[in-house]
């Protein structure tokens, strides 16, 4: 598959070359290649300008013509072809106001952050590397290319970017990258929240969340946000303990991951949901993260109003042995008000979490939650084997707020088991319900 891509990226480059064009690979496929990672993509830098590109192939795209890029669509994979440039002004800390087309490779290097996505390949093999890119590599250095302060200045984000490449590559930054990284980070400031959190996301989703929390805190960047937020990442003090501990490895997936790190940081659904809304997170993924804080608060309040120690990381009283029934009761009524996928994720969050917080009450009660769930015949109204339209003939009454009121009780006794899934049977418990109800 990936032969292919390169494969069709050295055709892009011959036919650029057969016509006069010097053109290369450049940026983060040369990085992974050198590394020996994975490309996921390949990007393409040319002397050619924008029409000569278009012009050159059958199948192109205008993705960003004023900044050169143009996506050329080749049997398997597309390509960005972007002509060399130069950023030469840059707009308060973000973006450049305009860019110049130039016929010079090593100018196009030199704009890039580190040096390490500062290279490039020649359809011949050859690397250009004029920053000391491949040597970075090799020490696991992430280094700016040339001044550090004047990288930083002109595109604050970058700061961000260092971190998430020295996570994701396990490399450390080079001190003076870093100390103007720290001097810098106000800058940050000036920075769409978006770009912030597609490298938060990144991050947090990334090889190692635990380092990227630790350096987010360390480095003060996320005290500089745009859109302030009330955490702990933002303070002096230290991490809390459960964070700093750093387990945030291993729960996979980017949901529970970002759950478990608002756990770990002491934060409930609410703090998490105005967090996540400030990070212009998707509405999609601030519900579901919420939602797992919101079930594991509710469960956690019932473990609690039990008392039988399962929630108490270090147990004093007497432990007492939750009874099958309740623990079935709990799930039961969690898949009714969460939904049983809620229910499912909160199980992985909550084995992560035990671990993590070295709540040792917690895994036995969690092997035997996943027992209960799959017994849990129903989660929604639609899944009773009566509709509301029954329901209401049945009981000579007009659909209003109170035919929703008890198909919802129907749905919780069936839930529990106090009532099969089966229309007569349903119809008379509506009965008795609704008189009890009168
Ligand atoms: P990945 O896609 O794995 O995150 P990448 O290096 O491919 O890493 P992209 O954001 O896809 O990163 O950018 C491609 C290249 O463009 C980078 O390798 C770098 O040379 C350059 N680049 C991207 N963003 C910036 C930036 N903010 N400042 C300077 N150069 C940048
Ligand atoms: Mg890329």
């Amino acid at each position: 598959m990936e032969e292919t891509m390169e494969r069709e990226g050295k055709q892009v480059l011959d036919r650029l070359i057969r016509a006069g064009h010097e053109a290369y690979f450049v940026g983060g496929c040369v990085r992974d290649k050198l590394l020996g990672r994975p490309l996921k993509d390949i990007d393409i830098a040319t002397a050619a300008l924008p029409e000569q590109v278009m012009r050159l192939f059958a199948k192109t795209a205008p993705t960003g013509l004023q900044h050169g890029t143009v996506t050329v669509i080749m049997d398997t994979y597309t390509f960005e072809v972007t002509t060399f440039r130069k950023e030469s002004e840059y707009e308060q800390y973000r973006k450049p106001k305009s860019v110049e087309f130039i016929s010079d490779l090593n100018e196009d290097l030199r704009r890039r952050d580190f040096t390490i996505n500062a290279m490039a390949l020649a359809a011949d093999g050859s690397t250009i590397d004029p920053f000391g890119g491949a040597e970075d590599l090799r020490s696991k250095l992430i280094r700016a290319v040339g001044d550090p302060h004047e990288r930083f200045r002109e595109d604050a984000l970058r700061m961000l970017r260092g971190i998430r490449f020295a996570c994701e590559y396990g490399f450390e930054l080079e001190p003076a990258t870093w100390d103007a990284l720290i001097r810098h980070a106000p800058l940050l400031a000036h920075v769409a929240m978006e770009r912030v959190s597609a490298e938060l996301d990144k991050m947090i989703e990334g090889r190692a969340p635990d380092r990227a929390v630790d350096l987010l805190h360390r480095s003060g960047l996320p005290r500089h946000f745009k859109q302030p937020i009330d955490w702990p990442l933002s303070a002096r003090e230290p991490l809390p303990a459960p964070i700093a501990r750093g387990k945030l490895e291993r729960v996979s997936g980017a949901e529970l991951r970002w759950a478990a790190l608002f756990a770990g940081l002491g934060m409930d659904a609410d703090a998490a949901q105005t967090a996540m809304k400030r990070l212009k997170c998707s509405g999609k993924k601030t519900e579901s993260v919420a939602k797992l804080l919101r079930v594991d608060a509710w469960m956690r309040g019932k473990v609690a109003a039990f008392g039988g120690g399962i929630g108490a990381p270090a147990e004093t009283a007497r432990p007492r042995p939750l009874p099958d029934e309740t623990g079935y009761e709990w799930t039961a009524l969690g898949c009714v008000q969460f939904g049983k996928a809620a229910v499912r994720d909160w199980l992985s969050f909550a084995a992560w979490r035990a671990e993590a917080m070295d709540e040792r009450g917690w895994p036995p009660f969690v092997r035997r939650a996943a027992d209960w769930l799959e017994r849990v015949p129903v989660e929604r109204v639609t899944d009773l084997n009566v509709s509301g339209g029954d329901v209401a003939a049945e009981l000579n009454g007009k659909p209003g707020p109170w035919l929703g009121d008890l198909l919802r009780d129907l749905l919780v006794d069936v839930a529990l088991g106090k009532v099969p899934n089966e229309r007569t049977s349903l119809l008379e418990r509506a009965k008795i319900t609704a008189k009890r109800e009168d």
